[in-house]
């Protein structure tokens, strides 16, 4: 079972500000937890997102804003190369080159919308996947929204389309299912426990597994960890555990592993190599 993570150094020296410190050493950590000894998890380079389909989700006069306003273009760049990474993950999955992906990022993507950003995102990178797999043919896909941060760009890429299945962690003090067009919004309130998180996404989970989704995207926002700044007080024993509810509800679908938000090294050190470990299923 191959995983395949994708990984430019560019994502540790030029990402976000807020995000890119814990970049190298969460790799490094992944480098020395011996899981890249084996054939089983490769790490492979983005290529930047091509700008035609970057173009096709945003609107020109985000593009224009993203290449003007300087607070955005100094991340353009990067936050090209971020997409980039999420595409290359998507692709190897839905080709079969990789039965599951971990794609790092230097920015963030869930709060793109279609004409705006904000929150540590430009370019909705998981929404330029979608486009590309459904011009490959997919048409179905499932999105759990782990980062505590309700991902609003992304629901309004695809709010209204029921071929997509968006659960969405937040801070609400309830949740709403919408049957019709497949949104789930899982609140879980502000200072949210481990087992309160897990027990949610498994039964958001169980629900899921009536939606004949082709391929599960993940957006992993470990700002959601006690020592880092989302709002939920998780501890580094949730992230396995959180991969293995998905990779078991998942059912051997290709699953793709997005780093979303979250700034601190220790708990990415710890989280992004044990969540790799159980998509490889070690
Ligand atoms: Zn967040």
């Amino acid at each position: 079972m191959l995983v395949s993570v994708i990984y430019h150094e560019d994502f540790g020296s030029k990402g976000h500000s807020v995000l890119k410190a814990r970049i190298k050493p969460s790799f490094e950590a992944l480098a020395n937890s011996g899981l890249l000894e084996g054939d089983d998890v490769q790490v492979f380079e983005p290529e930047p997102a091509p700008l035609k389909l970057v173009e096709k989700a945003h609107t020109p006069e985000h593009m224009e804003s993203m290449r003007s306003e300087s607070y955005n273009r100094m991340y353009y760049d990067v936050a090209l190369l971020s997409a980039g990474s999420v595409l290359k993950a998507a692709e190897m999955v839905a080709k079969g080159e990789a039965e599951n992906a971990f794609a790092y990022t230097g920015t963030a993507g869930h709060h793109a919308s279609p004409g705006s950003c904000w929150g540590f995102c430009y370019f909705n990178d998981v929404a330029i996947a979608i486009m590309r797999l459904r011009e490959m043919g997919l048409e179905r896909f499932l999105i759990v929204d782990v980062d505590p941060h309700f991902g609003d760009g992304t629901r309004n890429f695809f709010g209204d389309d029921p071929n997509v299945y968006h659960i969405n962690f937040n801070h609400q003090q309830s949740s709403n299912f919408d049957g019709i067009k497949n949104n789930y919004d899982v609140g879980i309130g502000f200072d949210a426990k481990d087992d309160t998180f897990l027990s949610e996404l498994e039964s958001a989970m169980e629900m899921a597994k009536n939606f004949d989704f082709q391929i599960c995207f993940v957006i992993f926002g470990h700002d959601s960890h006690a020592d880092d700044y989302g709002g939920f007080e998780l501890t580094t024993v949730a992230y396995p555990k959180m991969a293995r509810i998905i990779k078991d509800a998942a059912g051997g679908k290709g699953i793709v592993f997005v780093l979303s938000g979250g700034s601190v090294p220790e708990v990415a050190s710890k989280a992004i190599p044990e969540v790799i470990s159980v998509l490889a299923g070690r």
